[in-house]
């Protein structure tokens, strides 16, 4: 079996033409079109990167983009200042701020000062209990992007067996509340996990949201499960060269699974696509707006 592949860049490529043909609307209700607010912390080039893609992708969605750089300098205060403006700005409907920040700032005392309904990240205690406890709210964008990939690629997940491997606030926690709330019945597997190949060997659904490089191996797999890995990382060659992978052994899974998400090019360009969607979201939460349909 050859595997295949889970095109990320025409998912998020769809999803954010989705949100920008449900822009005009808005702006005819509100007088507006739906605003994020990035604030960034320093210069750390690979943050300037993400960054930049984050605020092009914003214009290109129709939707208004508003930058804040502060020197790495800045007081927590200072941090705390700039987030209650913006928290109080009436025009800025999502507000992201770009981690990591500089080690004198707590950055768990900056995520809780974000109002829960502007936290496009969906980091915010408030918006993860909203998750656990089904109601509705702002949720993590790399977990949402891994749901829709799920769902376009396997349609109905009731009943699936789910492995997430990970258990960070950011991928692996929500991603295991999506899929439950999916009705997948989910493993939550991690550092401390005993027999990991085995758990692995009875999913259909495999999400490996770990940081180590090429972790998962073929051999572990199903025949026929649906891979999305989530890791990213960058492996050095000796020629000085560099190389992006995930942590799911590509070739090896590729011919085992069914569908499969490459790295790059999979989970990638969908966590930055829902970054929109959920701009697009808390916009019409605010607003009192109905959710815009097939988002
Ligand atoms: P994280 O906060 O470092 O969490 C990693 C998780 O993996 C932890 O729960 C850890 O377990 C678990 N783990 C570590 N080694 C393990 C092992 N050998 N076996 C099983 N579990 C193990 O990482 P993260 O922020 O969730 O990110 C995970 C990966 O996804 C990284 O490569 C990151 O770059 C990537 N990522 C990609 C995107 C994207 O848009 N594509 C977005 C976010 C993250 P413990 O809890 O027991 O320590």
């Amino acid at each position: 079996m050859t595997a295949a592949l889970i095109d990320g860049k025409a998912h998020a490529a769809t999803l954010v033409e989705r949100v920008a043909a449900a822009v005009p609307a808005f702006a005819a209700a509100r007088g507006r079109v739906p605003g994020l607010a990035v604030v960034v912390v320093g210069d750390n080039p690979a943050s300037a990167v993400y960054v930049r893609n984050k605020l092009a992708r914003t214009a290109t969605a129709g939707m208004r983009s508003i930058e804040h750089r502060l020197p790495a300098t800045v007081s927590e205060a200072g941090l705390l200042a700039l987030v209650a403006t913006l928290n109080a700005d009436d025009a800025v409907d999502g507000i992201l701020v770009q981690l990591p920040l500089p080690p004198h700032i707590d950055d768990a005392k900056v995520l809780v000062a974000i109002a829960p309904d502007k936290d496009v990240d969906g980091f915010h205690p408030v918006n993860a209990g909203r998750l656990a406890t089904g109601l509705p709210g702002l949720v993590p964008c790399t977990p949402t992007g891994c749901l829709m990939l799920l769902k376009d690629t396997v349609g109905d997940l009731s009943g699936a067996e789910a492995i997430v491997i990970g258990r960070s606030n950011i991928v692996g926690k929500p991603m295991a509340a999506l899929l439950t709330a999916a009705s997948a019945t989910v493993t939550l597997a991690h550092s401390r996990t005993r027999d990991l190949a085995g758990h692995v060997a009875r999913a259909d659904i495999v999400v490996a949201a770990v940081g180590v490089p090429e972790l998962v191996r073929g051999a572990w797999l199903k025949p026929g499960a649906v891979v999305i890995d989530v890791g990213m990382n960058r492996i050095a060659h000796t020629d000085g060269t560099t190389k992006l992978v995930g942590d799911v052994a590509f070739a090896e899974a590729r011919a085992v699974a069914a569908a499969i998400t490459p790295v790059p090019g999979g989970v990638g360009p969908m966590t930055i696509a829902c970054l929109l969607r959920n701009t697009l979201v808390a916009a019409h939460l605010r607003a009192g707006l109905p959710p815009v349909v097939g988002l």
